[in-house]
């Protein structure tokens, strides 16, 4: 039995997510080009300052979400962690274990953190596939 039910999940994200005084729009960027790509660094930046990134980030990648900015990933982001789950370890994201889901997470995160720092590096998925 999980020891995190949903509604205490709840309460640990209104309590301490850190996008909980922004506005929600800035997660939704129109499109993954042009301005919604200074929108998605924008969303990203909130992701990088909370307590929460990891467990948002998972969460949304078990509920295969399609839109938005969620855990400091973009939708491209997420697709990047399915293309190397599946290529990787022929598995899907909720296939995977939790070693193997904080393995890829990290060494994506730590890349979004690395061209955070070196702006303008924000076109990240081709940068990230090489
Ligand atoms: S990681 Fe980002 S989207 Fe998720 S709760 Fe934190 S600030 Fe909100």
């Amino acid at each position: 039995m999980s020891s995190i039910t949903t509604a205490n999940k709840q309460d640990l994200f209104r309590r301490f997510a850190a996008c909980r005084d922004e506005d929600p729009e800035l997660f939704f960027p129109i499109g993954t080009t042009g301005p919604a790509l200074l929108q998605i660094e924008e969303a990203r930046s909130v992701c990088f300052s909370c307590p929460l990134m990891n467990r948002c980030a998972d969460d949304a990648m078990t509920r295969s979400e399609s839109d938005g900015v969620w855990g400091g990933l973009s939708e491209d982001d997420r697709t990047w962690l399915r293309r190397r789950a599946r290529d990787e370890l022929g598995a899907r994201w909720a296939e995977l274990t939790r070693t193997e889901r904080d393995t890829l997470l990290a060494r994506l995160t730590r890349r979004l953190r690395l061209a955070e720092r070196g702006r303008p590096a924000v076109r990240l998925p081709a940068a990230l596939a090489a």
